[in-house]
């Protein structure tokens, strides 16, 4: 059986966003050895993803050069978190190998996913997160000439429009949930933050409509049009895509599987709740970035340079970026208030919208449940592929249902990974 190898090192960060990727600088004159993993093939995270229908902007090549000149920081792409089998320690699989890493601090920087909520249509093939119709135009996904409706909610619809403009596609409408006066009250609130407010300028777009909430997406086995609600009439509009984003949900999972507290949350889901050092509730482990609650790569980077800083107990250069992050939280409570979404979005699922993809569960089957739970026992919501990922998020939106803390092996591994671990004497399923 083979045996898993054992590495170790001083701070292990997880994720290699914006937040992760300043952790590490900060941290690095201290000489720790530092370890930054991240699923994706390269590090940037969901702002800066790689690929060959990306283009790379400058502050993305400039993090990326600053985690190079570090010979103490050693970066795995392609590299996941399986399971924690040990106090300090994770087991972590890429392409090639399962090993399992000892950590002295960790410094958790796993993002946020996007809120994708069901709808009539919604599982029709052309039908995307607005993000991951970004992460697929980067990844190569060919969009030129194909006429694309953006909808839901917050800025990051008019960032996918852009990327979809910018690959040749026709952007014929942008759908934003929230009223003229929430969009235009954010906008003249971004005077405070002056280099929001010229790339608000730049995603301008003639397409977009306030107060504008999708009702269906149809066609015969792919998507042919989009209905919308403006104002108080329907709008049918033929289009080859839809890309939906109904804001973001910070992605705890790994903080939950350790053990770590959520702060209490106003709307949405909770995030890792963290001090003023960014240390969570567990001694050695800290957080920072859109996993303790989303607002942008300027306050992940911030927090990112205070975590950084603090795991190596620097907390003076830790501090003196506080106000840094103040700025950007206020930037962050702000887009929570004007994009918040309205009530009645909850009722956009008719009884037979699946909620569950993976499983075909629709919304009347899980109306009549007391909970999460309920609803994995007696009517399989979350028991597929994506393991909740996608109708945990949608069925806390929906029922308020909080799902529980997820249990290893994280994602998908090789049975050798496992196996591996068995040898030494450790049981994913124990903790
Ligand atoms: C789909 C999507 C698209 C977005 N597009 C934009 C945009 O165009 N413009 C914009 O301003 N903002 C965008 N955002 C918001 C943006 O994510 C943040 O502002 C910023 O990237 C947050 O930085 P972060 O470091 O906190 O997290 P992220 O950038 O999300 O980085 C987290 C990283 O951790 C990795 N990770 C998570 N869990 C694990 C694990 N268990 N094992 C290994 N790796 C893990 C992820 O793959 C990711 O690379 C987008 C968000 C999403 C979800």
């Amino acid at each position: 059986m083979t045996i898993l190898a054992l590495e170790h090192c001083d701070l292990l960060i997880v994720g290699a966003g914006p937040a992760g990727m300043a952790a590490a600088v900060a941290a690095a004159p201290s000489g720790a050895s530092i370890v930054v993993i991240d699923d994706n093939p390269a590090p940037g995270g969901q702002i800066w993803r790689d690929g060959p229908g990306a283009a790379l902007p400058p502050a993305a090549r400039k993090w990326r050069e600053a985690l190079e000149r570090h010979a103490n920081i050693r970066v795995c792409s392609g590299t996941r978190v399986i399971a924690a089998p040990a106090h300090g320690e994770l087991l972590l699989e890429d392409a090639v190998r399962g090993w399992r890493m000892q950590w002295k601090k960790l410094i958790l920087c796993t993002g946020a996913r996007e809120l994708l909520l069901p709808f009539p249509g919604w599982t029709l093939p052309g039908v995307t997160g607005a993000g991951g119709l970004q992460a697929l135009i980067k990844a190569g996904l060919p969009v030129e000439g194909e006429r694309i409706v953006v909808a839901g909610s917050g800025p990051l619809l008019l960032a996918a429009a852009a990327t979809a403009r910018a690959a040749g596609a026709k952007v014929v409408r942008i759908a934003e949930q929230a009223s003229l006066a929430a969009a235009a009250g954010f906008a003249v609130k971004l005077l405070r933050w002056p280099g929001k407010a010229v790339q608000a300028l730049t995603l301008g777009d003639t397409r977009y409509r306030t107060s504008s909430r999708i009702v269906a997406v149809q066609g015969r086995g792919q998507v042919e049009s989009v209905l919308l609600r403006q104002g108080g009439r329907e709008v049918q509009i033929d289009c080859d895509r839809v890309a939906c984003g109904f804001g973001l949900t910070p992605n705890t999972q790994l903080g939950q599987m350790l053990g770590c507290a959520l702060a209490p949350a106003d709307t949405g889901a909770p995030p890792l709740a963290v001090d003023a050092l960014q240390r969570t509730s567990l001694p050695g482990v800290y957080a920072a970035g859109e996993c303790t609650g989303f607002g942008g790569s300027e306050r992940a980077l911030a927090q990112g340079t205070i975590a950084g800083y603090a795991a190596v107990g620097n907390e003076r250069a830790a501090r003196q970026h506080e106000h840094e992050r103040a700025r950007w939280n206020a930037f962050a409570a702000q887009l929570h208030r004007s994009f918040a979404l309205a009530p009645d979005i909850r009722q956009m699922p008719q009884p037979d919208t699946l909620v569950c993809r993976c499983e075909d569960v629709p919304f009347s089957a899980l109306a009549g449940c007391s909970g999460w739970t309920d609803a994995k026992l007696h009517r399989r919501c979350g028991m597929g592929a994506c393991q909740g990922r996608v109708c945990g998020d949608a069925a806390q939106f929906l029922f308020g249902w909080t799902p529980p803390s997820p249990r290893p092996p994280l994602s998908p591994a090789r049975i050798a990974t496992l196996a591996g671990l068995a040898v030494h004497g450790n049981d994913v399923d124990r903790q």
